[in-house]
């Protein structure tokens, strides 16, 4: 039986995993299937995932190989030689890539039966029981976690006790670099999985984020990739602002950017602090501009002032402003949600948002949960299809209004005229404001909205699935779900794709046994295991 770890989760190993003396080789791999289902390399993606690199850094540098493979950067792990490699197989990923983390786990494991394989992040949370099914120790816990793991596999002197995260085993692009000085949210947005897994709002102290910048080195810009930057703490703000401005007279960076919830913006002197410190730009999931949406996601954050002021403050401050847009096609009416398209393409004063995509329904929210009690999950559903561009609820509107709008999401199909007319207005009103890499930036994302895979990946051009049919439950499976070369046949399974309804729109099974274990447990011990039960639900 596998071990799980983790403060929300109780240790032990029944398996005698301990490896002799020696130096260990240990594989970190953020798994990741791509938005367009063509699944190639997506090197100008931002931000990239920094959990390969926080994990990397736990592993002792004198008695470990570390290597780190981030298949969002990359693309598909498929090198039979790498698989083959690791003593220790360490994986991470975003919830709708827990079948990928099977398929490398199946992969490694054929190439070495001995491997250790080590799983954590948000679905491993989510479906801790299931996930028990398939890897060695399953993490619930934190990214330092692995430390548990990494004692009890190998002993304490495999274990790097500073944990400095190992930047210098990631590729970089364009001098940006990436780093956290905080964790989780103070806010409880219904939808997001930080909500799910009811995780306390933490700050980095300030040491910790002064030895990031020193390990990733001198950068162009660094990017925080914090839930929310700004948090509840506002001498923690005004502190971390003294110490960006004295990094960056220290030449570390020439400007920053973070993610950040809309009270930021309450505080008229924020802006300017952050502009003082070499801020260039922010980001915000708005959601949407219509307060009401905000309101059915317990987003009320972002309702203290109106989104286009708050675009607006930041260019006169000279900060460009990224957003993401979500679209709730069970909640709203396609004609509602296209109004508010046009309106964002078309209104010269605001920028570009990064994204568009639809409500997820992810595992263990509260938005989940509201869709199962209301019955909106479609039948057949995969864990594959919570990817943000697959229906995966029953929309208002009848589905051929529908399947149009989902399958323009990636690209922009059908609205691209008016992007690039609106980014050249915006430029023409706004570049003296501007310095060059922000111009840059706001290019980029202009063809990132437009032609994600021209930018990234121009050979999967050839690879667009004609057979889409954007209706989760529906859809064929990925290429990646064929094994990439011969994989031992005890590890079929791990080629099937993981479901979570069943064909009447009923919660799969193993969802219903999660579900039911988790409420034994709170009845057993309702005290002492409510955050644990919380994580689970
Ligand atoms: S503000 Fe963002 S990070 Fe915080 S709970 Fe809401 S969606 Fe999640």
């Amino acid at each position: 039986m596998p071990a799980t770890v983790g403060a929300k989760a109780s240790i032990g190993v029944a398996r005698n995993l301990r490896a002799g003396a020696g130096v260990k080789r240990i594989l970190v791999a953020n798994a990741f299937f791509d938005d367009l289902r063509i699944n190639g390399p997506n090197p100008f993606k931002v931000p990239q995932a920094m959990a390969p690199v926080y994990l990397a850094g736990a592993f002792s540098r004198e008695h470990c190989k570390v290597r780190i493979y981030n298949e969002h950067y990359s693309g598909p792990l498929e090198d039979e030689g790498l698989l083959g490699w690791p003593d220790m197989l360490v994986l991470t990923g975003l919830t709708v890539a827990f079948d990928r983390m099977l398929h490398l786990t199946a992969y490694a494991r054929s190439k070495n039966p001995k491997v250790i394989v080590v799983a954590g992040g948000p679905a491993v949370r989510a479906m801790p029981n299931y996930a028990q099914r398939f890897f060695d120790y399953v993490c619930l816990g934190d990214v330092e976690q692995i430390r548990e793991v990494i004692i009890e596999a190998f002993g304490k002197r495999y274990l790097d006790e500073q944990m400095i995260p190992r930047y210098d085993l990631v590729r970089h692009f364009g001098g940006l670099g990436y780093l956290e000085s905080s964790r989780n949210c103070n806010f409880k947005c219904t939808f997001c999985s930080l909500t799910g897994e009811n995780g306390r709002y933490q700050r980095y102290n300030l040491d910790t984020i002064r030895r990031q910048v020193y390990a990733m080195g001198k950068r162009r810009h660094v990017a925080f990739i914090d839930n929310n930057f700004y948090g509840n703490d506002r001498n923690f703000f005004l502190a971390r602002m003294e110490l960006l401005r004295e990094l960056r007279g220290q030449g570390y960076f020439r400007g920053w950017s973070a993610l950040l919830t809309s009270d930021f913006f309450a505080k008229d002197d924020n802006l300017t602090l952050a502009r003082e410190a070499g801020c260039e730009g922010l980001f915000s999931g708005f959601e949407s501009f219509d307060d009401n949406v905000l309101r059915l996601y317990n987003k009320r954050q972002n309702t203290v002032l109106p989104q286009t002021e708050i675009i607006r403050k930041s260019l006169d401050a000279g900060i460009v402003f990224g957003y993401g847009i979500m679209l709730d096609v069970s909640n709203r009416h396609i004609a509602d949600i296209r109004r508010e398209i046009d309106f964002i393409l078309t209104a010269p004063e605001i920028t570009l948002p990064s994204y568009f995509s639809l409500t997820i329904p992810m595992l263990g929210t509260p938005y989940f949960d509201e869709c199962v009690a209301r019955q909106l999950l479609l039948p057949n559903l995969r864990l594959r299809d919570l990817d943000g561009f697959t229906l995966t609820t029953r929309p208002l509107d009848p589905l051929p209004d529908v399947v149009p709008l989902v399958r323009g999401l990636p690209n922009l199909r059908g609205y691209r005229r008016k992007v690039v007319r609106k980014a050249v207005q915006f430029l023409h009103l706004h570049r003296r404001r501007l310095n060059a890499f922000q111009v840059t930036l706001m290019m980029a994302n202009v063809a990132l909205l437009c032609a994600p895979t021209l930018l990234n990946n121009p050979a999967g051009l050839r690879l667009r699935s004609p057979n889409r049919t954007h209706v989760g439950g529906t859809e064929a499976p990925d290429r990646l779900y064929r094994p990439a070369f011969r994989v031992a046949s005890r590890y079929r399974g791990h080629f099937m794709q993981t479901m979570v309804t069943d064909a009447d729109g009923g919660l799969a099974e193993h969802l219903l046994e999660e579900r039911a274990l988790a409420l034994r447990s709170q009845q057993a011990a309702p005290g002492a295991s409510r955050r644990r039960a919380a994580a689970r639900r």
